[in-house]
């Protein structure tokens, strides 16, 4: 029996890498088709639960291979039904997960890093610093391992997914593929204040939909909360985003946390309507969460809904976000992996 660390995990594979490892094992390769099936639609975490392939192949793949999938160290449930998790990878990186479930709608926020370095001045998960990148099946792993059935998945955690590309498409292309988790792509959205070569790339080579962090349409302005703007102005990646043609319902968006006083003045709203008309582009607009110490207040629902009845009204899609899970600091911008000291094990595992 090979030791525990010399295991390859199976979650987090494709059908490209399953096939080269059941070979290098001396397994057949046609097993593959089943075993994928155990991993991405049933969530495989025994081998022994494996009722179609002969139990002389599941002992080999017990020699050679580890299911991969790891549940989350605890849990904290929001007064509104959310419930934000903290897991721990193998190698001792935090992070955290949102699930929100709304009616028929179970989405689920997922991270793609421990911490961020992007430094966003309004975000609990920049303060937090960065520490590492974290790899697809990881973040993968964040919806095979919870106990819910996860209609719609947004990369809107800890992390800035340009900052993590290569991981983060190979993640949507496994939650998409037919032989993984089968999502519609429509129901998948990644979420990123924008580097032209990462953007670029999502957009080429996925189909989910892309929602761009504005939060100002003033370079000056943006750059104080989203230092990435020095890089990649938005200005620039909504014309990529602008000339890319959509196909079949794929949806883009722009994200808008609105401060009050700070960025939800007329000069603003005059501003965001000339970025965007006629690029197709909708608005969210969101409510801002305070950090501890902040002066900064949420701009109120009154103004929010004038904001979208404005842009409405010109043509420019628009929506207001409801706020959850911020008694939890599970809302948007607040994932700092804050209870990483209290490691209750909640494993679904
Ligand atoms: S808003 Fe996103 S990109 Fe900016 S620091 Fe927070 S996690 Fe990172």
């Amino acid at each position: 029996m090979a030791s525990d660390s010399s295991l390859k995990n199976l979650a987090g594979m494709t059908p490209g890498e399953l096939r080269t490892h059941l070979s290098s094992a001396g397994i057949e390769e046609d097993y593959g088709t089943k075993l994928l099936y155990w991993i991405y639609k049933r969530s495989l975490k025994r081998f022994d639960d494996i009722d179609n392939i002969p139990k002389s192949v599941i002992a080999k793949l017990k020699d050679h291979f580890s299911p991969g999938l790891f549940g989350p160290m605890s849990s904290v449930v929001s007064d509104d039904g959310s419930v934000k998790y903290l897991f721990r990878n193998p190698a001792g990186l935090l992070y955290e997960s949102v699930y929100i479930p709304d009616g028929r709608r179970h989405t689920l926020c997922v991270s793609v890093q421990s911490g961020c370095r992007m430094g966003c001045s309004f975000c609990a998960t920049g303060d937090y610093g960065w520490h590492g990148n974290l790899a697809a099946a990881e973040i993968v792993n964040q919806v095979l391992s919870l106990p819910h059935n996860i209609t719609h998945v947004v990369f809107m955690g800890m992390g800035e997914p340009c900052d993590n590309t290569d991981e983060v498409i190979k993640a949507c292309n496994i939650l998409t593929a037919e032989w993984g988790l089968a999502k519609g792509r429509t129901n998948i959205t990644v979420s990123t204040v924008g580097i032209m070569s990462g953007l670029k790339r999502f957009l080429e080579e996925t189909q989910c939909n892309i929602t761009l962090s504005l939060h100002s349409p003033f370079p000056e302005e943006r750059v104080e909360i989203i230092p990435a703007e020095l890089l990649s102005p938005a200005n620039e990646l909504i014309s990529v985003m602008k000339s890319f043609v959509i196909i079949r319902r794929r949806r883009f968006t722009v994200a808008y946390v609105m401060i009050n006083g700070i960025n939800d003045t007329d000069r603003h709203l005059d501003a965001l309507k000339t970025l965007l008309s006629g690029s197709g582009i909708r608005v969210n607009l969101i409510p801002y969460h305070p950090l501890v110490d902040d002066t900064c207040t949420s701009s109120s629902h009154e103004r929010m809904m004038y904001f979208k009845h404005i842009l409405v009204t010109s043509g420019i899609g628009a929506s207001v976000r409801r706020s959850r899970g911020s008694d939890v600091s599970a809302a948007c911008g607040m994932l700092a992996a804050l209870n990483r000291t209290t490691q209750t094990n909640n494993s679904n595992l």
